[in-house]
C-alpha cells in the first residue's frame, strides 16, 4: 500500500498540560483516510490534515449503522521509542467484525501499515507524562449513497488519533458496576462479538440508567437465559474465585474478544495460575460472595487495562469485593501489562512493536 501524505500548514498547539488531556476530545494534526469501492477495491491511501469529513446524507452509516472500529494505544517509554501494543491483533478483529456485518475488510498489512505510518507523522503528539498515550480510533464504514439497502458498493476506512491523560491519574480506584436484567447486549448469532457502532447504541440505555444510579458501567447477562455472566460495558470481565481465575468463553460470540483478556490469560496461565474460560451464572458469583470466596474481579480493555470491580450490586444488593479495594492479581495484571506496553519491563512475548 502506498500512502501518499498531505502534512498540515497549520500544526496544532499541543496541550502543555498533560494532566488535563481527559479522554478522546483533542485529536492529533493528522488523520488516515482509504477508499473502498467494489469495482477497484480499496485504493487512494492517504493521511491528510486533521478535519471534517464530507458525506452524502443517505450514506449507509447514518441509516443503517454499518460501522465497525477498534480501540489501541501508542506509548512512548522512556528512551523517546513510541511503540504499538499487538496491532496486528486489532486488524484480525476489524476483520472479523467486517465480514459480519457486511463491509469489506481491510487486510492486516494495510491496517498496520496505515496506524504506524499516521503515528509516525503525528509522533511529537504522544505525551510525555506517566500513563498518559495517543489513542487511536480506525474506524470503517459504508457510504453508498442510498436509503436503499443493497451488497455494498462503497466504503471508507479512517483513523484518527486522540493524547489522552493517564487513566488513573489519582490511584487506581475501584469501580461499582451492577447486573443489568432488563436490556440485553447480545445474543447467540447477533453481533456480540463484533466491535460495532450498533452494539453500543443497544447498550446505551441500560448504561445511562445505571450512571443515574451512581454505577461506572453495567454487567451484562446473556440474551437468552438471562442468567450468565458476559462482560461489564466496554471490558471483559474476570473473578478471582477460591484461588482461581475464572472468565466467561467467548466461544458462543456474545462476548467480544479483548486483547488485554487474550493477553492477561497468557500472563497468568504463564506464571502457573489457575485459568477457566467457562460459562458463570450469576449465582455461582452470589454464592461465592455469600462464602466469602469472591476474592477480587476486575474489568479488563484497552482504555484502563484493568479496572477492579469494588461492589456489584445484584438485584438490589450489594457484595462488596476485597474490602472495595484493588486486589493482588489485578495489580500483577496492571504492573505486567502497562509495565509491557511502557517498555518499563521486557517483552518477552513479543507484543509490542516500534513506530519509526
Ligand atoms: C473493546 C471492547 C472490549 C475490550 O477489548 P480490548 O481489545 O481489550 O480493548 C471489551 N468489550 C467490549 C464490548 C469492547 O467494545
Amino acid at each position: 500500500m502506498e500512502i501518499k501524505i498531505t502534512r498540515t500548514e497549520n500544526p496544532g498547539q499541543k496541550p502543555a498540560d498533560e494532566s488535563k488531556l481527559g479522554f478522546g476530545k483533542i485529536f492529533t494534526d493528522h488523520m488516515f483516510i482509504y477508499d473502498w469501492d467494489d469495482q477497484i477495491g480499496w485504493h487512494d491511501a492517504r493521511i491528510v490534515p486533521f478535519g471534517s469529513l464530507e458525506l452524502h446524507p443517505a450514506a449507509t452509516v447514518f441509516h443503517y449503522a454499518l460501522e465497525v472500529f477498534e480501540g489501541l494505544k501508542a506509548y512512548r517509554t522512556a528512551d523517546g521509542t513510541v511503540q504499538l501494543f499487538r496491532p496486528d491483533e486489532n486488524a484480525k478483529r476489524m476483520i472479523n467484525s467486517a465480514e459480519r456485518i457486511g463491509l469489506p475488510p481491510v487486510p492486516v498489512d494495510d491496517f498496520v501499515q496505515a496506524v504506524k505510518t499516521l503515528i509516525s507523522v503525528d509522533k511529537d503528539w504522544c505525551p510525555h507524562s506517566d500513563g498518559c498515550s495517543l489513542y487511536i480510533r480506525p474506524f470503517l464504514f459504508g457510504t453508498d449513497a442510498s436509503v436503499g439497502l443493497h451488497t455494498l458498493h462503497s466504503a471508507k476506512f479512517v483513523i484518527i488519533v486522540a493524547p489522552s491523560g493517564a487513566y488513573y491519574a489519582n490511584g487506581i480506584n475501584p469501580v461499582d458496576i451492577m447486573i443489568e436484567t432488563e436490556d440485553v447486549r447480545a445474543v447467540r448469532g447477533g453481533t456480540g462479538y463484533t466491535k460495532c457502532g450498533g452494539n453500543y447504541a443497544a447498550a446505551q440505555r441500560a448504561t445511562v440508567e445505571a450512571e443515574k444510579k451512581g454505577f461506572s458501567q453495567v454487567l451484562w447477562l446473556d440474551g437468552v437465559e438471562r442468567k450468565y455472566i458476559e462482560e461489564v460495558g466496554s471490558m471483559n470481565i474476570m473473578f478471582k474465585i477460591d484461588g482461581k481465575v475464572v472468565t466467561p468463553s467467548i466461544e458462543e460470540k456474545t462476548v467480544l474478544p479483548g486483547i488485554t483478556r487474550k493477553s492477561m490469560l497468557e500472563v497468568l496461565r504463564d506464571r502457573g495460575f489457575a485459568v477457566e474460560e467457562r460459562k458463570i451464572s450469576i449465582e455461582e458469583i452470589e454464592e461465592a460472595a455469600k462464602a466469602g470466596k469472591l476474592e477480587e474481579a476486575w474489568g479488563t480493555g484497552t482504555a484502563a487495562v484493568v479496572s477492579p470491580v469494588g461492589r456489584l450490586q445484584i438485584d438490589g444488593v450489594d457484595y462488596i469485593i476485597n474490602n472495595g479495594k484493588i486486589g493482588e492479581v489485578t495489580h500483577m495484571l496492571y504492573n505486567t501489562l502497562t509495565g509491557i506496553q511502557w517498555g518499563k519491563i521486557e517483552d518477552t512475548y513479543g507484543w509490542t512493536v516500534k513506530v519509526d
